[in-house]
């Protein structure tokens, strides 16, 4: 997408340990704009599919998943992160290791909200090395609902993430594919 790739190479901040920052326009202060036209990418890209649900981890992925969630007319709902091992028979949980903090967080969700006549599009703002995704595929399988696909505003691609859900054929599409960014370079995939 265009629009978000102008976006990084004017905004973004390579930062040490293969993270970028982008908290001026997508996941701290927040360019509504963008994130409307974002959601209308993924209902243009995934509007085949007979998505119910937009599902995501918070906290960053919310208002992505809100915009595509608006632009498919149906609820987004993110998975919450629970530090605590106390978790009771009603929600679904998954173990998610962040990649910016490495810490592990327990991912729930509420059965009410996630059942087996949900087709679930998963959002969220990167791809990194994939344990987000895997984290939100396993509460979805819990669920016995099924898959549209996810939907990733960056995904970076020389990390192992993108592979990784790909060769469990899942659909993945991601708006902008960074290649490398060495020397705070930022080269996207052709
Ligand atoms: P993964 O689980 O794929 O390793 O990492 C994805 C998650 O880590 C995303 O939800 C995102 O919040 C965070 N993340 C991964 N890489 C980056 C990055 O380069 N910059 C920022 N700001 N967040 C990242």
């Amino acid at each position: 997408m265009q629009r978000l790739e102008d976006r990084i190479l004017k905004d973004g901040v390579v930062k040490g340990g293969n993270i970028l920052k982008v908290d001026s326009f997508l996941n701290h202060q927040i360019d509504v704009s963008l994130y409307d036209e974002i959601g209308e990418e993924f209902h243009r890209l995934f509007k085949d599919e007979p998505v119910t649900k937009v599902l995501t981890v918070e906290s960053s992925g919310i208002g992505l998943a809100v915009a595509t969630a608006r632009a498919f007319g149906v609820p987004a709902l993110f998975a919450k992160k629970n530090r605590t091992r106390n978790i009771d028979g009603e929600v679904y949980s998954a173990a998610v290791e962040s990649f910016t903090s490495g810490i592990t967080y327990t991912i729930i969700v509420s059965k009410r909200f996630l059942t087996t006549s949900d087709h679930v599009l998963i959002i969220d703002d990167f791809l990194a090395k994939g344990q987000a995704l895997l984290g939100l595929l396993g509460i979805v399988n819990q669920s016995g609902a099924s898959v549209a696909g996810c939907g990733i505003a960056i995904e970076k691609g020389f990390q192992e993430g993108g592979k990784l859900i790909r060769d469990k054929g899942i659909r993945v599409e991601s708006l902008a594919i960074i290649d490398s960014m060495e020397d705070g370079i930022i080269k996207f995939r052709r």
